[in-house]
């Protein structure tokens, strides 16, 4: 299977199987890059790297390790050492940066703070591992692995997409003139699922509309369209103080129904 590079949600592109990785670790945790050379870095953006954080001029100041020792890379037939206060880069053409694999994730802090830890737990479930960073002191940089990731991102997008139906069906639930705010993400499905422009499809709509839509399978997952035909009866019944039985999947939703349910009811 040949991997294309994908727009992320946030500026940067990266390799399907790992950009579909990152969007669900970024939903999970917050945790991703608003810079785009911080994700894939094309070559001429890896020299560019290379050549701020590495000299071959060996009067400027220059980084050295406790041992004493520089950091030296051979490339391009010269030998260039890193310039001091600088991270460390690899030779441009070997950086998993360019594989589109790697990421610099923002906000962790540091090595073993509780930003890093609990980021660490949600990205190690993802098949991304911290070793080559750690090796460089970098605790930001992270690569995945597609071949020993094994999370089941259908049900985690599943869940996404279900959190954001629920908000517009408690939207509903608030009185809000029989219409809802459709969020990008929704149009998105929409707009795909009728083969139009996200342009053409209004940013209000009336719920039935939305539920219909979901229910002609807009989304990819047949699953959804079932459980959201079935989520404004139990919505209903909720509003309505009838109990309803839901299955695990739908907890979540349920917690959220009832919680604003509660809210609305203070
Ligand atoms: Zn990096």
């Amino acid at each position: 299977m040949t991997e294309t590079l994908v727009n992320l949600s946030t500026p940067g592109q990266l390799l399907a199987r790992t950009a579909r990785s990152y969007e669900s670790l970024l939903r999970a945790t917050g945790h991703g890059t608003t810079i785009p050379g911080h994700a894939m870095r094309t070559l001429e953006m890896q020299i560019n790297v290379f050549k701020d954080y590495y000299t071959t001029d060996t009067s400027e100041p220059l980084f050295r390790f406790d041992s004493g020792a520089f950091d030296t890379r051979l490339w391009n037939g010269s030998r260039w050492f890193r310039r001091a206060g600088r991270p460390s880069a690899a030779i441009p053409g070997t950086s998993n940066h360019g594989k589109g694999r790697a990421v610099d994730f923002q906000g962790l802090g540091g090595f073993d703070t509780d930003e890093y830890n609990t980021f660490a737990r949600e990205a190690t479930k993802r098949g991304w591992d911290n070793a080559e960073g750690k090796r460089v002191g970098e605790w930001w940089h992270w690569n995945h692995n597609p071949d020993t990731d094994t999370f089941d991102y259908e049900e985690d997008e599943l869940m996404a997409a279900k959190d954001e139906i629920a908000a517009e069906v408690i939207k509903q639930l608030k009185g809000q003139a029989g219409k809802v705010t459709l969020t990008w993400a929704t149009r998105r499905s929409i707009a795909a699922a009728q083969g139009k422009k996200i342009d053409d499809i209004p940013t209000e709509m009336a719920l039935d509309d939305v539920l219909s839509y979901a229910a002609r399978a807009t989304f990819d997952n047949a699953a959804l369209a079932i459980e959201v035909e079935t989520l404004k009866a139990k919505v209903d019944k909720l509003a309505a103080g009838i109990k309803v039985d839901v299955t695990v999947d739908e907890t979540a939703i349920a917690r959220k129904v009832v919680a604003e349910l509660a809210e609305k009811l203070k």
